[in-house]
């Protein structure tokens, strides 16, 4: 029987083995941790959101910044709706949430691990854990895959090792070309006024752009106790990722906090001082944002938050209208979106073959997950990307 060797006992790996024919192969996955799985575990906040009810892939590839062209022929063959219909048959219920993050109905990621542990362990696949990987070598027609455990020989190798600068440089040493690895997924450290002691206001959809990089974003925002989060930051930071790191995190990042033009945002305030000339400004809700990011405005912009509303004189209209609509920030950092660090970066995709994950380099040698550099935005889609990719693998092996 030809042996099978899995590198990497994560997300990519143990779906790639829970699909595999073992009455085809001996399929062996070497982990060098203790426990597999762990970022699945994780993930989600633990209850661990394995894909996005997005279910047209020229819609889906839309949400990976890098792998997006790659990855259309990879989701007409296993997509979100695979996905769910895959885990729907083993019995775990699933939950499409208001967003469009699927989660499994019980919140609990474990549930997600218990379904592949089940799979493999009927499958009769060998799992190796605290077994690490250090080189692997080409011999003829086999390779040897020499590890803290000793050697071991495959006819076939599956490298999911996620993105571990050790990992990839085993795979560099083979011939791959691995794109240097940056962040991707972060939020924005900002010092303003205009933020100060507000974290935890939220904005439903504003507009983000860097004047720099020609860029924009749309999204839910919020102020957190180091400057700005939420879809519409972590989604450029996502896009631009590469960009990002050239300039140090050190750029000037323009909101709009209510997704209005200067222009709309003025005729809301005229028609608001015409009904409303005796207000207070201070009192008044002109616009969708909380009553304390609204004082913080007005303060900003040097207005009285006792003057009455006919009495803003248009230039002080012009100053609020700008803090609300162009307000301009200096980025003097990054931080880490609530643990969650996704890389940007890892093996070329000029070097894969699409139709079934192989390596264009090296015969019998398959590649899938994180390792790639290939990487979404939040919301389900890094994890699908493992399971579309590492399906192909399976049904490739399974078929030869
Ligand atoms: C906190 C957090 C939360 C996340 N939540 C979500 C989410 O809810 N939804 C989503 O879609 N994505 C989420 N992600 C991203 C997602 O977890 C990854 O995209 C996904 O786990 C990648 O899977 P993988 O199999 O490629 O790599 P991994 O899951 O990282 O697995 C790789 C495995 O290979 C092992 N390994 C590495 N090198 C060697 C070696 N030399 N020898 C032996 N073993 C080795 C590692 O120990 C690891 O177990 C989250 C990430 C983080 C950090």
């Amino acid at each position: 029987m030809k042996q099978i060797i899995i590198i990497g006992g994560g997300a990519a790996g143990f779906f790639c083995a829970a699909n595999l024919d073992d009455t085809q192969y001996k399929i062996t996955i070497l982990e060098q941790n203790s426990d597999v799985l762990q970022k699945v575990k994780i993930s989600g906040g633990g209850r661990c959101n394995l894909t996005h009810a997005c279910f047209d892939p020229k819609e889906l590839v839309q949400f990976y910044p890098r792998g997006n062209k790659e990855l259309l022929s990879v989701f007409t063959k296993f997509q979100p709706g695979d996905t769910m219909d895959w885990f729907d048959q083993r019995k775990v219920s699933l939950k499409i949430e208001n967003d469009s993050r699927v989660f499994p109905e019980s919140n609990s990621s474990q549930i997600i691990i218990n379904t592949f542990l089940q799979e493999i362990q009927q499958k009769k696949v060998d799992v190796k854990t605290k077994c690490s990987v250090k080189e692997i070598e080409k011999k003829s027609e086999k390779y040897s895959v020499k590890t803290s455990l000793g050697d071991f020989e495959a006819d076939f190798v599956i490298y999911t090792t996620g993105s571990s600068p050790k990992s990839l440089k085993i795979i560099e040493n083979l011939g791959h070309k691995i794109i240097d690895l940056v962040p991707s997924l972060f939020t924005f450290n900002i010092k303003d006024d205009l933020l100060k002691d507000l974290a935890g206001t939220s904005f439903e959809m504003a507009e983000t752009s860097i004047p720099k990089l020609k860029t924009e974003e749309s999204g839910p925002l919020l102020i957190t106790h180091w400057g700005l989060s939420g879809p519409a930051i972590l989604k450029i930071s996502a896009w631009e990722a590469i960009n990002l790191a050239k300039m140090k995190y050190h750029f000037e990042i323009e909101v709009n906090f209510v997704s209005k033009s200067m222009d709309e945002a003025e005729e809301i305030f005229q028609n608001f001082k015409q009904s409303n000339p005796k207000k207070t400004i201070g009192q008044s809700k002109i616009f969708e944002i909380t009553n304390r990011f609204w004082q913080r405005v007005l303060d900003v912009s040097k207005v009285d938050l006792n003057k009455q509303v006919a009495n803003i004189s248009g230039k002080e209209m012009q100053k609020i209208i700008e803090n609300l609509c162009k307000k301009k920030f200096q980025v003097t950092g990054k931080s880490t979106f609530k643990d969650e660090f996704v890389t940007a970066g890892g093996v070329d995709l000029k070097e894969i073959n699409f139709k079934n994950m192989s390596s264009k380099i090296l015969p019998n040698f398959y590649i899938a997950g994180e390792v790639l550099n290939i990487d979404a935005v939040t919301g389900g889609f890094n994890f699908q990307a493992c399971w579309s990719e590492a399906w192909l693998i399976a049904q490739d092996l399974n078929n030869l």
